[in-house]
């Protein structure tokens, strides 16, 4: 017995779906990469990145994924044997530190409870404790998609200023941009890092540093720069620098198509809409959550996501058989636990690409799925869903 025929709907934070447009845009032959249309190709990413970036700093355009440009933030502004601050708050802070031990930078981890935002006081205090200067950057992820958190980067700023401290505020952005404000000049932040496949509709495949002037400065003493991630090589005037290597062209065309749809909706009304449609996730979450049998990762309403809902089980209830159901029986796709929730949770995203009834038809599958898989669950999630909705959206 399968209803899942028909167009899947993949609700995992990432690799979210493609417009057809974005698709279409890709689909063509290979053009010069020494002259022509190219060169005011990229004349027009490099114009209009840093407008969804909100910055007057300068972008870098990876070929690669978010570990890419994680590792080209870091090389850009470090050099061996310096030292970060990582603000914990779920998995992915914590990888981009791992990345950075790697290449021999210390990276000393600000814990945080899984299930809160990063806590500016608890930063600002370790900063007062570093009166010799030796933290050269504080990281920290905008949306941590494997906790469902939304930390708040203009705190953190002050939690900084606050301390009077003088390291680099390095954000990701890869699970956020797109989907929530972000304002990387107004907040103070010195390198932004994001990523093609997630908020911006893209496929995977292309990444993106944002550096501000502190940053660049910081740039030019720092050692472990390397030809192929360099921001000073890609800042040179022939065009091959720029991709450090042939450009990649055809994730190009589909970067362009995809911030036109962007700008065409305008960021606002973009972020307008990841704010109702997780809006209306929590709604049916909240319903659901009633019986006991799930929870929402996040316990503080205000810390909790608009691109991605993490959803934790009750012990002794495992999230694998219902992400089994809704995918084999019906058609969508969830997302699972990462990193300490492995096993424990499912995910749902509502990123990009995404609207009305994608979210109401993934929320009504999970609500299927939770009866017919028996996890005690209160019914009506969809209900609350959809009023909620109607009221947010009204003729
Ligand atoms: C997806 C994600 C990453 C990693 O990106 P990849 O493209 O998988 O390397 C890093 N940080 C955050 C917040 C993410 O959501």
């Amino acid at each position: 017995m399968t209803l899942s025929s028909g167009r899947e709907f993949l609700s995992i934070p990432g690799p979210t779906t493609v417009p057809d447009d974005v698709l279409n845009a890709m689909h063509r032959a290979s053009v010069d990469i020494y002259a022509g249309s190219l060169i005011e190709l990229t004349a027009s990413l490099f114009r209009d990145l840093p407008r969804v970036f909100r910055t007057e700093g300068d972008c870098y355009v990876y070929a690669a994924n978010g570990h890419g440009a994680w590792e080209a933030a870091l090389t850009n502004v470090l050099s061996r044997g310096d030292k970060i601050l990582v603000c914990e708050s779920g998995r992915f802070a914590v990888g981009w530190g791992e990345t950075a031990g790697v290449v021999g930078v210390a990276a000393e981890v600000l814990p945080c409870d899984w299930r809160r935002a990063v806590d500016p006081a608890a930063l600002e205090a370790r900063l007062r404790e570093d009166t010799a200067g030796e933290i050269k950057a504080v990281m920290v992820v905008q949306i941590d998609t494997a906790s469902g958190v939304h930390n708040d980067i203009a705190a953190i700023r002050r939690a900084m200023d606050g301390a009077g401290h003088n390291a680099l505020l390095m954000v990701d952005v890869i699970a956020s941009l797109g989907c929530v404000p972000f304002e990387m000049d107004a907040w103070g932040v010195d390198v932004a890092v994001a990523g093609s496949q997630k908020g911006l509709m893209m496929v995977p495949g292309l990444s993106f540093n944002a550096a501000g002037p502190k940053a660049k400065r910081a740039n030019e003493t720092a050692g472990l720069r390397t030809r192929y991630w360099d921001w000073q090589f890609r800042d040179g005037d022939e065009h091959y620098q720029k991709y450090c290597g042939t450009a990649p062209e055809h994730m190009m065309f589909g970067l362009r198509k995809s911030l036109d749809l962007l700008f065409e909706e305008g960021l606002e009304s973009a972020q307008t809409r990841h704010r109702l449609l997780a809006e209306a996730t929590r709604r049916a979450v909240d319903v659901w959550s009633r019986a006991r049998g799930l929870d929402f990762n996040i316990s503080e309403p205000a810390e909790r996501a608009d691109s991605v809902t993490t959803i934790v089980m009750a012990d002794g209830h495992n999230p694998q058989p219902l992400r089994d159901y809704c995918q084999q029986t019906c058609g969508v796709v969830l997302g699972t636990g990462l990193g300490a929730l492995t096993g424990r949770a499912f995910r749902i995203a509502h990123m990009g690409h995404v609207n009305a009834p994608m979210i109401l038809g993934t929320l009504s599958v999970v609500e299927m799925g939770l009866a017919a898989t028996g996890i005690p669950h209160e019914k009506g999630g969809v209900q609350a869903a959809i009023d909620y909705l109607a009221g947010a959206a009204p003729a």
